[in-house]
């Protein structure tokens, strides 16, 4: 077995900038081999560049996670340079087009916000499960957000903690919540443990750089979520001060 097999391999969607980035440098501090997914060349190129100099063990695969082709190929990149993946993180998103009052939204807002945000995550899993299914500690990890739990969105307080109204943001948080609850039931028993985060409202592009959190704590609970211990929780959903409500 070659010294790269033996280190853990991890794929981070959209770590080109923001909290991905960030979940690639913190994975690669660990003496990983971090996989940064992203769509753009130039841009995949300076980050695959930048987490290099930092001492990572960083390399590029080409994803857009709204193409099956590209996919595909990102898991027939790994599959030919390491021949598994131990962690998913599925970071990548969009906001989509404003307005998103339901009552104002095109409806191509929300399909584009779905596509890359849920549909998206179910691409890139399905392409990368036969690759991890050869891990013996896989971990999945989907990027969401506390704007997409009911139980904030319908809370008394909800003013304080649900967002904007927002009605393809928002509930394509809710709608990927919802698939990884599927996905954790139909892989109970494998070595698989699938879990949701939320960020906390972090400072980047997402937001127009509003958050009041840096990108390296929002990075926090992904890496702690792609580093649990084989008896770790699966289907569930935390952020940084523990689980949220679905
Ligand atoms: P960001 O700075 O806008 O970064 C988003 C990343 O996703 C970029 O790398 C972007 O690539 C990539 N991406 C978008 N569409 C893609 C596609 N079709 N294929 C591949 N990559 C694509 O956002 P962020 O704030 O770091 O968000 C990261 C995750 O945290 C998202 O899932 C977001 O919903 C979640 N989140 C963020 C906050 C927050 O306050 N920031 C709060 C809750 C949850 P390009 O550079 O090519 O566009």
């Amino acid at each position: 077995m070659s010294e790269l097999n033996e280190r853990t391999i991890a794929l981070v969607t959209g770590a080109n900038k923001g909290i991905g980035y960030q979940i690639a440098a913190g994975l690669g501090a660990l003496g990983w081999s971090v996989g940064v997914g992203a769509r753009d060349a130039g841009r995949r190129e300076t980050a695959v560049e930048r987490l290099r100099a930092a001492g990572v063990d960083a390399f590029g695969v080409p994803l857009d996670v709204t193409d099956d082709a590209s996919a595909t190929a990102a898991a027939q990149l790994i599959e030919e340079r390491s021949g598994r993946l131990d962690v998913l993180v599925n970071n990548a998103a969009i906001v989509g087009a404003m307005p998103q009052e339901p009552t104002r939204v095109d409806p191509a807002t929300i399909r584009a916000v779905v596509e890359t945000n849920v549909i998206g995550v179910i691409r890139v899993t399905n392409a990368m499960l036969p690759l991890l299914r050869r891990s013996t500690a896989a971990r999945i990890v989907n990027m969401s957000s506390t704007v997409g739990s009911l139980t904030r969105q319908s809370a008394p307080d909800r003013e304080l903690n649900a967002g904007p109204v927002a009605a393809g943001y928002s509930p394509s948080k809710t709608f990927l919540n919802a698939v990884t609850l599927q996905y954790t039931r139909e892989l109970t028993g494998t070595d698989i443990l699938i879990n949701a985060a939320c960020p906390g409202y972090v400072a980047t592009d997402l937001n127009g750089f509003r958050g009041t959190r840096t990108p390296e704590q929002g990075a926090a609970i992904a890496i702690k979520l792609a580093t649990l211990p084989t008896d770790g929780p699966t289907g569930h959903f935390f952020d940084d001060a523990g689980e949220v409500p679905w």
